[in-house]
């Protein structure tokens, strides 16, 4: 039996004829730039998200870039994120000349340890009162599960800092009540194909119930112009174009199925590695009471991972680690002088992790086959 970490064949097996039929219409009206399809994918990314605004952007890096911007960080500022993450979402503050500041994780979601945070913030604050370095926090829902967003949100009302949620991996991940990308100040999404709800390139929004960021967003995303060739900002060129705003409006109806049978995947992991008695070998994600999990991906920490993980590769199982290396050891961050050592929870979690195919159309006897891999792998000692 062959179990791809990810195979969207299936999927586009079951939209392929509306799809190709929507991207026909692009083709037939020469639109490709900010048309219709932008604005309307732009509302019904704000009606899902909960967001009074939504902004269409060429990528989830660029989201987090515009999004930065849109704060006000630049150079030297100070934002504070999180080393177990996806390169972009440091990359992005490193590029506007600003300094991530990394902290470390929960070892049990892999989301920022607000305690952390705060901890960063309290040293810092007993310098100078008013020339606070830091600019903005930067959390990110990890693998589809949303940070401790009360908690941060709390210490950045405290701090009078603005929370930009990385919410690429985390599109309709329930906190309290709301949904991911309308918890902190703005949410970033990414539409790369890999992610919940992708197109067929690149795109990424910026959700916001500010009107003023949005705002800025817009022109942010059109080199800093209201009036066609008149500039007030510097800007970039990130749109989402009509192309990939068709695909994923004929995609965004059928997320909500897709992330039903993530959930239903997940539940039947866990009562199969239950079922295996794999205890002190494999642990399963841990969900909090108050969040629902979109699952993005299925990550368990497991004994002897990289032995574990060529073992399924024999066994036609695909695998992956998110991620392999902290940011903070990460070459391009070496003049920001982190030891190792320092974040230890995310270098731990570096070594241990490794995510499991949950794609929606896996089967369930595609699931059995994979944790019996699993269970014979540690049977053999
Ligand atoms: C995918 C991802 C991004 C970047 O999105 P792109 O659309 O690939 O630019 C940012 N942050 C996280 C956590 C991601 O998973």
């Amino acid at each position: 039996m062959k179990v791809p970490l990810l195979d969207l064949a299936g999927q586009y097996r079951s939209i392929r004829t509306e799809v190709l039929k929507e991207v026909k219409t692009v083709c037939d009206s020469q639109h490709y730039i900010l048309g219709k399809n932008c604005a309307a994918l732009e509302s019904e990314i704000a009606a899902y998200s909960g967001a009074r605004f939504a902004v269409g952007v060429a990528s989830g890096t660029d989201a987090l870039l515009l999004a930065l911007m849109a704060a006000g960080v630049g150079i030297g500022d100070k934002v504070i994120t999180t080393p177990f993450t996806f390169f972009a979402t440091a990359g992005s503050i490193a590029r506007l000349g600003a300094l991530p500041v990394f902290v470390d994780i929960d070892p049990r979601t892999y989301n920022i340890d607000p305690a952390a945070v705060e901890a960063v913030l309290k040293k810092s604050a007993k310098g100078v009162k008013g020339l606070n370095p830091f600019k903005a926090i930067l959390p990110v829902h990890l693998y589809g599960q949303c940070a401790d967003m009360a908690a941060i949100n709390k210490i950045a009302r405290k701090y009078g800092l603005p929370v930009i949620e990385d919410a690429a991996q985390s599109i309709g991940a329930g906190y309290k009540g709301k949904k991911a990308g309308a918890i902190g100040d703005m949410g970033c999404f990414s539409f790369y194909p890999t992610k919940n709800l992708g197109g067929f390139g690149d795109g990424g929004m910026v959700t916001t119930n500010s009107p003023k960021l949005a705002g800025l967003v817009r022109m942010l995303r059109v080199h800093g112009s209201k009036k066609r060739y008149y500039h007030d900002l510097v800007g970039a060129n990130s749109r989402l174009d009509e192309l990939q705003a068709a695909v994923i409006r004929v995609k965004l109806k059928r997320l909500d199925a897709w992330t039903d049978g993530r959930i239903k995947n997940a539940a039947r992991y866990d009562a199969l590695f239950e079922k295996a008695g794999l205890e002190g070998k494999v642990a399963v994600p841990y969900v909090e009471g108050n969040c629902l999990s979109v699952y993005n991906q299925y990550v368990i920490r497991a004994k002897k991972r990289d032995e574990l993980r060529a073992h399924l590769s024999a066994q036609g199982i695909g695998s992956e680690i998110y991620y392999p290396l902290s940011l903070h050891q990460q070459k391009c961050f070496k003049y920001l002088s982190y030891k190792t050592g320092s974040l230890p929870e995310s270098e731990k979690a570096a070594k241990q992790v490794m995510a499991l195919p949950i794609y929606p159309e896996l089967s369930a006897a595609q699931q059995k086959y994979v944790v019996a891999s699993i269970a014979a792998f540690y049977e053999k000692g």
